[in-house]
């Protein structure tokens, strides 16, 4: 929203009347090399939102469903440790969006333009704030089993996001191995194993 004021700002002191042509066009580079940058990372901010979206739909089941990234000046305030956030109605509904802070789509964004082949764990656990939330934006309100639940299907996230299968089997089990074992009581249950029905990513089969 600043951007587009921003924009619309330089347009106006580029345009203001009785300026001679060289002085626009000095306005009119100066304000492309300030805002071009600014522009860039607005559209790979949209561009992660955009395929995160995607994955929230397609595993929840539901086309009205969106992923929503914080925006950089909204962190800066946010004191709350959840990761993601997935609103419910008084009424039994739930929100069709799936709320993620900012530093968990800064985190997706570096994976998704870094190659995929190496994530961090921050990384490996972005991804899967992804996935968790989308479970609950499909109804799930139970952490421990909308946790199970993205563990599950980590697999099909990153292959929906345009990794391999290969690395997508690989996130998920690092996923499983390591990250799952230090959750709190709540978000786990012995029941869970990482090989459930949606676990599949398009393709073909289960993990090996
Ligand atoms: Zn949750």
């Amino acid at each position: 929203m600043l951007l587009i004021l921003l924009t619309a700002l330089a347009v106006g002191i580029v345009a203001w009347p009785g300026r001679t042509a060289r002085a626009r066009l000095v306005w009119a580079l100066a304000f492309l090399v300030l805002l071009a940058p600014n522009w860039w990372m607005e559209a790979r901010w949209l561009r992660t939102q955009a395929a995160a979206s995607e994955v929230v739909r397609a595993l929840s089941g539901r086309p009205e469903a969106y992923a929503q990234c914080q925006r950089f000046s909204g962190a800066f305030f946010y004191a709350r440790a959840a990761t993601g956030w997935v609103e419910y109605g008084e009424d039994g509904s739930t929100s069709p969006e799936a709320w993620l802070t900012y530093e968990t789509c800064q985190r997706i964004r570096d994976w998704r333009e870094g190659g995929r082949s190496a994530p961090t764990e921050q990384q490996v656990v972005a991804v899967h704030v992804l996935t968790h939330e989308a479970m609950h934006v499909k109804g799930e309100r139970s952490e421990a089993v909308a946790e199970c639940m993205a563990m599950q299907a980590d697999a099909r996230t990153v292959v929906l996001l345009g990794a391999t299968r290969a690395q997508a089997t690989a996130l998920a089990q690092r996923y499983w191995s390591e990250v799952y074992p230090r959750l709190s009581d709540g978000y786990r249950t012995g029941d869970c194993r990482p090989d459930g029905p949606l676990d599949q990513a398009p393709g073909d089969g289960a993990w090996p």
